[in-house]
């Protein structure tokens, strides 16, 4: 049977790009922090159904609460890296954007004693103006990437939709972008975040089970705050809240069929010994 991977975001519930307010990481001291409950959620969840996963961990969360990030490394997990700021690409210039990894890489390596080999851009920011940042990845020793969407609106549309390798300057980086499926003109993506809450479950199942037929893997991915229907509501913009508030209690019965239903591994796993 094929393997799927399974992702978590681990940020907080304010880490939100695209709101000016809440990217200003000296004002975050001002909110309460709810990580470590919501990921303890997420690892017991996943050590009931036995199942590992790949945790792209935010290097602010990672220097604050060191003892999170060795408890899910302890339990098996694969410790990957999603930026230092949960800064969106297209707003970094491409040393920063190094300074940023190269942050985030130390700051994991040194809690873990293991290589990363794996990063998720914010938002899932490599875009068509930001692909620059796949050479900088593969020059720090990054081997797979996943942060492409295959969207109009967001990577473009002519993405590829499946895992697939990429030339850099510094040599070749996996990319495992976000599931979709085809539909009429467009990509539809179904398998984490506000997209997996609102598709019926049994099209999420299916659908990937008719990808796994067709021998390709899928990615499934939740954010620690989607585990928590209280955390604090801040103001957004209308679409931004939608994103983040919009039926956050469907992720765990969901993520908890797709345990019993699908059969999932970490990101290092999916890509076996092509890493
Ligand atoms: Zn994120």
């Amino acid at each position: 049977m094929l393997i799927n991977a399974l992702t978590v975001d681990l940020e907080d519930w304010y880490h939100i790009c695209g709101t000016e307010d809440n990217t200003i990481p000296s004002k975050w001291v001002e909110y309460e922090s709810r990580v470590t409950r919501n990921t303890d959620k997420v690892l017991s969840l996943l050590m009931q159904h036995d199942a590992k996963a790949t945790f792209f961990v935010l290097g602010c969360i990672a220097e604050k609460e060191p003892d999170l990030i060795r408890t899910i490394h302890r339990q098996g997990h694969e410790i990957a890296i999603h930026g230092y700021y949960h800064q969106r690409l297209f707003e970094l210039s491409r040393d920063d954007f190094e300074e940023d990894v190269k942050k985030s890489i130390a700051v994991v390596e040194a809690i873990t004693g293991e290589k990363v080999f794996g990063y998720r851009a914010p938002e899932w920011s490599i875009r068509n103006n930001t692909l620059w940042a796949l050479g900088v990845l593969r020059k720090l020793g990054i081997k797979y990437d996943s942060s492409m969407v295959p969207l109009t609106r967001m990577g473009g549309r002519g993405f590829e939709r499946h895992p697939h390798k990429i030339k850099t300057n510094h040599g070749d980086i996996w990319e495992f972008p976000l599931t979709t499926m085809r539909c009429l003109w467009e990509n539809l993506p179904f398998t984490g975040g506000l997209p997996l809450r609102i598709a019926p479950y049994w099209y999420t199942v299916s659908k990937l089970k008719w990808m796994n037929k067709m021998g390709r893997p899928g990615l499934v991915y939740v954010h620690p705050w989607e585990f928590d229907d209280e955390h604090p509501e801040i103001e957004l913009p209308l679409s931004r809240r939608f994103m983040h508030y919009f039926r956050v209690s469907a992720t765990r019965p969901k993520l908890e069929g797709l345990l019993k239903h699908i059969k999932f591994g970490p990101m290092k796993e999916v890509l076996g010994g092509s890493l």
